[in-house]
């Protein structure tokens, strides 16, 4: 389903909170026929074989006070049960450094290791299609880069490295000295692509373009904190997995998978970081010395074997993958060559983004939103110009703007700060 104006946002909240609360109602029955192996008081036969049905993959654990969902003997997850959740768990996965503002794929990916409810691939993409960053950063225009498909065996044969323009690089400006220091000690042998035609570095450019824009929407407006943020974001793309290889680059790496982020491991780091010194030294357990046994020689030899034939595996599958990508690539660069631009059908009173074209024309401007706003729609004349108004402050921009350079703008309460909190119980 595709959101097309603020009402259809409404609509869809009120939909999933009801679709939440009868879920719910299902789920305490299950557990109660778990506890008791009894049903509840009037229901119908139907309903009981419902319940029974759903008790083969809910799984009611005592200890924790948690339902889980287990689909395969491998997936255990979380049924997230209450509406109002969804907002700290988006938050986390989509909103915050770690999150990256990843596209719907990647978050569901990550959010679905740990979490299960009902339309949660529905839930995940209302939220990013009304994620105010994200509709800021989309870009401009479909931007199809040249095919220039590069053939690699294996994890670090290739590296691509590139200086970033635009941010406030403050102290942190690489030179074309450590470059050469670097090559001269490692015997790395260097390529140089042109400045004027950055493409030939395709493998760069792409995870710089993606970095860069992740940096972009968590940072001030200065764009001087991006160094806060690098490690993190750096995180949530090594952990997402790539279309072209099927598999994460911290798989393909290590050839296994990384430990998904767990609410609870981050609500831990916050109360742990609230202790105080008198709460500290009565901790007795952060030796580690008795608990960990070094492995022997013959152990290690076992794991890197079994560690090379891992990596092994990874490696032809991905293979297999980059072929079938490569093809497709070229098959959607050439559809989207073909493809005009999109126009959107604006009324009055509609929420929307001005294209921000300070952004085309100025060096530097990278970083900077491809589209501001949002502004509320006046009036439109005869001749497709557009009167606005911030929806900030209700100011009147002086100027109409071109109606081709608006987009719809869509807001949902689940970004909304005091929701947020509203849910942490
Ligand atoms: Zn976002």
């Amino acid at each position: 389903m595709a959101l097309t104006s603020n009402n259809s946002v409404e609509e869809y909240i009120l939909a999933g909170r009801k679709r939440f609360a009868e879920d719910d109602v299902l789920h305490e029955r299950v557990i109660f026929y778990q506890q008791t192996k009894q049903h509840v008081d009037g229901i119908t036969n139907a309903e009981r074989k419902r319940i029974w049905r759903r008790s083969s993959s809910f799984e009611w654990n005592e200890a924790d006070k948690t339902l889980y969902f287990i689909q395969a003997a491998a997936s255990r997850r979380k049924v997230l049960r209450n509406f109002n959740d969804l907002p700290i768990i988006f938050n986390l996965y989509h909103s915050s450094p770690v999150g990256g503002h990843s596209g719907w794929n990647a978050t569901y990916e990550k959010i679905s290791k740990v979490y299960y409810w009902r339309n949660m691939t529905q839930d995940i993409q209302h939220y990013i299609s009304t994620c105010s960053q994200c509709q800021k950063y989309t870009p401009l225009k479909i931007q199809a880069p040249e095919m220039r498909p590069i053939k690699v065996k294996e994890p670090l044969e290739l590296l691509g490295v590139d200086l970033i323009g635009g941010a406030n690089l403050g102290g942190y400006c690489q030179t074309r000295d450590v470059n050469d220091e670097l090559c001269k000690a490692y015997g790395i042998k260097r390529r140089v692509t042109s400045a004027y035609h950055p493409q030939t570095n395709g493998l760069a450019e792409r995870t710089n373009r993606t970095l860069k824009t992740r940096l972009a929407k968590l940072c001030n407006t200065k764009m001087s904190d991006w160094p806060d943020y690098l490690e993190e974001v750096a995180y949530s793309m090594r952990a997402q997995k790539q279309k072209s290889t099927g598999f994460t680059p911290y798989h393909s790496m290590f050839g296994r998978q990384h430990r998904p982020i767990d609410q609870d491991d981050m609500e831990l780091e916050v109360e742990e970081e609230g202790l105080s010194p008198a709460d500290e030294s009565t901790d007795t357990s952060c030796s580690l010395e008795g608990l960990v046994s070094l492995p022997t020689a013959k152990e290690v030899s076992l794991f890197l074997q079994h560690q090379d034939q891992k990596r092994q595996e990874v490696h032809i599958k991905r293979e297999e993958k980059v072929t079938a990508a490569q093809e497709k690539q070229t098959a959607d660069y050439n559809r989207r060559k073909k493809k005009g631009s999109k126009i959107y059908d604006l009324s009055v009173g509609m929420h929307v983004l001005q294209s921000n074209l300070r952004n085309e024309s100025r060096k530097g401007g990278k970083m900077e939103p491809k589209w501001t706003g949002p502004y509320k729609i006046l009036d439109i004349d005869c001749n497709q110009r557009v009167a606005l108004e911030t929806v900030k402050n209700g100011k009147k921009l002086n100027r109409r703007v071109s109606y081709s350079q608006l987009r719809p703008y869509l807001h949902s309460q689940l970004h909304d700060a005091k929701f947020v909190c509203l849910g942490i119980k």
